[in-house]
């Protein structure tokens, strides 16, 4: 035995010296056992609990692909004695806001036990009081990699606690009985006690808030009202709708099939309605979040009960015979969280009143429950399947909106692009449309939703199709996962100049720089027609030296795509070490001379995205016979310098705003239109109708060619 056991000393390497820190009492740290890999720690004789390292039970990608190894150790009571990163490869971290945002995200579960419900993102509203919800504060600029974190932590230590730990041991599983089934009345399932309730009365959340609840802004404020008059602070009714005679009789036959199949392996599902003053979530509760008012627990271990947002706005699933309810909610637990369904449970309910600006009472109150076994046939622990819901789901649910918005966009985009020929012909409406576009693009793209595409990208894409294509590690930023989808497509329609010239959110800012410099009237520097050719292989360079790095070294690769500023610009705002800053700024500022001179110069992206875009399905940008010869106001016009000399467009170059065409199309502005319409005024012979129609090449007679 002994010999599988460490005495504890300063000159400790290895895992020892990280697990001592976890538990700076130790005296003795176990070898990692055999049968679960995790390392007992003892203090003397008296086992204080358990480390272990995350990737020995979780397989979970970071951002970059590689999963988060982290050193956890989770006492003999199933409370976190903290958490050491190891070793991570997320790029915001390593080369964006530094180490210290992960290493205090971390630190924050140290001291807190796995009965209580972690809420990530929340700032907590009274700091000090146990309310039973732990609000984990998230790094801003790093969501998704806390969120796996997060992730990792609490579905390992799960497991640890599961395995080792007797109090949080799980009674035989239980699973429902498919067959058990009979038409069945709300108030029929209620009188089964299928559907149970909670009513909690004003005066036992006075006795436990030490207040009367007129003394809370909600409460005083209505004295006049009917309800609140009553005794009623809160009346919840919940039930398992796993069960097919409450979840086929609440919701019918269809909608249960269908809630059914939508659940990853081993999810289950608890409806919750309530009414009364104090509702089960609060007014501005987020659809497909966690409730912070509600939770469960089981053995008191808390079991996150997340919104499956799965019922349209306004719905309430209406409870024939039962009192009228005000919110209903479908909750999802996951397989994973080995909930027993026919074991005793417990409902719970913080509530959390403000008496002013400054002063909130806090108070929580539970309920026990246990549906009834008639609803279940016991099976062996061993049998349960415990799959969990993936976690690229629970990110596109928490990010529902953020993907409705950018897909309405991207929606518009398309129908502007498919039918270009008919909107050019709208001309100052047309560019006025593409500046709001652009706007939206740097603030909500950029700025909010952090889509900002970068050639590491790239990286990560061409590694995973050599090293095995995982889909699920795109998944895990819908923003960015949709914006590259539909820029590849988007390649092969219109070329490189949709994304670059629309949808790239520092393609956008220097797009408004060159803006304010034409109104400051800054001279523009004229580049010869031989510096800018040359100029502009230097990206294609760039880009080959990046990807062949990558190959070699991932993290010097990622080092050296700082060449990029938009980690700098747009992911980070500007905030981070001063040389990254003045970098940035001194592109931008080149770009006040030259009209996006990091575009057509530098960017390996854009590089990327024009040796792809050569496989362009069509040319869409209409030329007539006089463009080049003799004409050449087009090319003037064209601040990317993407058109010819002999009229016809360099798609590589080409970022599509569409203002060569809006030119063709403007009888005021072609100069091809205004000397037919000089000949026809000095024509003996009768003319057409003057008008935009006979301008438009395919119409005037003047055959359009795309070239
Ligand atoms: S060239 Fe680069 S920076 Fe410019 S718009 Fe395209 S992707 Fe964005
Ligand atoms: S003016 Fe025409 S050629 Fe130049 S970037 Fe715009 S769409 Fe492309």
């Amino acid at each position: 035995m002994a010999g599988n056991l460490h005495a504890v000393s300063a000159r400790s390497n290895g895992p020892e010296a990280i697990i001592q820190q976890l538990f700076p009492k130790a005296t003795r740290i176990g070898a990692k056992l055999s049968d679960f890999p995790v390392y007992p720690v003892y203090q003397l004789q008296q086992l204080l609990g358990y480390a272990y390292e995350s990737t020995d039970l979780s397989d979970l990608p970071g951002f970059a692909g590689k999963p988060i190894k982290l050193m956890i150790g989770l006492d003999a009571e199933g409370r976190f004695s903290g958490v050491k990163v190891l070793d991570h490869h997320e790029p915001v971290f390593l080369h964006g806001l530094g180490p210290q945002p992960l290493l205090d995200f971390v630190s924050q579960y140290a001291g807190h036990s796995l009965t209580e419900s972690f809420v990530l993102g929340h700032k907590p509203r009274a700091p000090g009081v146990n309310s039973g919800t732990v609000h984990i504060d998230g790094v801003t600029k790093a969501t998704v990699s806390v969120i796996i974190i997060n992730d990792t932590i609490l579905s390992t230590a799960l497991q640890v606690a599961r395995s080792k730990l007797e109090s949080f041991a799980l009674p035989p599983a239980a699973r429902v009985r498919e067959t058990f089934y009979e038409p069945l009345t709300p108030l029929q399932l209620f009188e089964r006690d299928y559907l149970q309730r909670w009513q909690l009365e004003r005066p036992a959340v006075e006795r436990a808030l030490g207040q009367a609840l007129d003394s809370y802004a909600p409460f005083n404020q209505s004295s006049g009202d009917g309800e609140l008059s009553t005794q009623l602070f809160s009346e919840l009714y919940f039930s398992y709708l796993n069960a097919p005679i409450i979840g086929r009789n609440v919701l019918g036959d269809g909608a249960y099939q269908s809630l059914m199949q939508s659940l990853g392996k081993g999810d289950q599902v608890i409806a919750v309605w309530s009414r009364g003053p104090y509702l089960h979530s609060a007014d501005d509760f987020k659809p497909g979040s966690v409730s912070e008012r509600l939770g469960l627990a089981q053995q008191d271990l808390a079991i996150e009960l997340r919104d499956l947002n799965a019922l349209d706005e306004g719905q309430l699933l209406e409870l024939e015979g039962l009192p009228e309810m005000e919110r209903v909610h479908l909750f999802r637990i996951k397989g994973l969280a080995g909930f027993n369904p026919a074991a005793g449970s417990e409902l719970r309910l913080n509530v959390e009143l403000s008496r002013n600006h400054l002063v909130r009472d806090i108070a929580s109150f539970s309920h026990a429950f246990q549906f009834p076994p008639q609803l279940f046939e016991l099976v062996e622990q061993a049998s349960v399947p415990a799959a969990k819901s993936p976690i690229w789901l629970t990110i596109w649910q928490d990010r529902w909106w953020q993907v409705a918005i950018l897909l309405a966009s991207l929606g518009l985009l398309t129908t502007l692009f498919v039918g270009q020929r008919r909107w050019v012909t709208m001309g100052a409406w047309l560019t006025r449309t593409r500046w709001m576009f652009l706007t939206f693009t740097l603030l909500f793209i950029g700025f909010y939703a952090q889509g900002q595409l970068s050639v590491v990208n790239i990286y990560t894409l061409l590694l995973a199709l050599y090293e095995g294509f995982d889909i699920t590690l795109f998944l895990l930023d819908p923003v960015i996962f949709i914006l590259w989808s539909y820029t590849f497509i988007s390649l092969f329609l219109w070329g490189r100049g949709l994304y670059c010239g629309w949808l790239c959110p520092f393609g956008a800012l220097q797009e408004m720089l060159s803006w304010l410099a034409a109104k400051l009237k800054i001279r523009q520097w004229r580049i010869s027609p031989r510096w800018h050719r040359r100029g502009l292989w230097l990206k294609y360079l760039l880009l080959v030296g990046l990807v062949s790095t990558a190959f070699a070294s991932l993290s010097l690769a990622e080092r050296l795509a700082e060449v990029e500023p938009f980690k700098t610009s747009i992911t980070l705002g500007f905030d981070r070490y001063w040389p990254f800053v003045l970098y940035a700024l001194a592109l931008l500022a080149l770009g006040l001379f030259v009209h996006k001179f990091y575009c057509r110069y530098l960017c390996p992206l854009g590089a990327g995205l024009a040796i792809i875009g050569r496989l362009r399905r069509f040319s869409w940008l209409d030329r007539i016979d006089l463009c080049g010869a003799p004409c050449q106001r087009c090319r003037h016009r064209c601040g990317i310098g993407a058109i010819r000399r002999d009229g016809s467009v360099d798609y590589d170059e080409c970022i599509q705003c569409l203002e060569c065409v809006i030119i063709l199309h403007d009888p005021g502005q072609c100069v091809a239109a205004l000397q037919r319409r000089k000949q026809r005024t000095s024509s003996p012979t009768p003319v057409p109708a003057e008008g935009p129609q006979p301008l438009a090449p395919r119409l005037s007679g003047l055959p359009a060619r795309p070239r």
